[in-house]
């Protein structure tokens, strides 16, 4: 490969840890690149890193265990993103968060990368409508359909009016009961 296609390639690919002139030797035996990339030693090794030249850290991202199941690109995107300050953008951690062995990758590599867990975006928050709904169920979010309805069996059951003839609070409860569990289910349904 001529300079000029290295230099182009280089661009194109994830930023170098150190710069070439400071790298010690790429970790691979015979080779003669400057290893500009560190790896920890292994996931009990964290700590402890190697350092490889661009071709051989890519090598190496394909075999590291600790990423099975990521795409290689998508370590490379993960090591940029992490070596450059910069968390990844939430759509595209999203997207690989459809896949939750690739988020808990990540927020693991992320982790040793940076010393610290990722910070989460806080919950967004909930419609008025839903906390409500919830506070009349004494339910928190997320919930399950199964919750739902053993909640609103054991509500209903509690105030219904056969079980508390005349009194005014419970049959207020009860309607109240009967609003929410019918929001909530709708919810639900609308996610399944
Ligand atoms: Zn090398």
């Amino acid at each position: 490969m001529s300079p000029k296609e290295r230099k182009k390639r280089e661009r194109k690919d994830f930023a170098p840890h150190i710069a070439a002139e400071k790298a010690p030797p790429c970790n691979v035996e015979g080779c003669t690149q400057p290893g500009v990339y560190k790896a920890p030693k292994s996931r009990e090794q964290i700590d402890e890193y190697e350092w490889f030249c661009l071709d051989h850290i890519r090598e190496r991202n394909q075999k590291w265990d600790f990423f099975s199941g990521m795409k290689s690109e998508e370590i490379e995107a993960f090591i940029h993103d992490s070596v450059t300050g910069h968390r990844p953008t939430w759509s595209r951690e999203s997207r690989l968060r459809e896949n939750s062995l690739h988020s808990a990758l990540q927020d693991k590599l992320y982790e040793f990368l940076h010393g610290s867990k990722p910070v989460k975006p806080a919950t967004p928050r909930l419609p008025a409508k839903m906390r409500n709904a919830l506070a009349v169920m004494d339910m928190t979010h997320p919930y399950t359909l199964k919750q739902l309805k053993s909640t609103y069996r054991v509500l209903v059951k509690k105030h219904h009016p056969d079980t508390n003839k005349g009194n005014k609070e419970s049959e207020e409860k009860f309607k109240q009961v009967a609003v929410a569990y019918k929001y909530l289910l709708e919810q639900i349904k609308d996610e399944e």
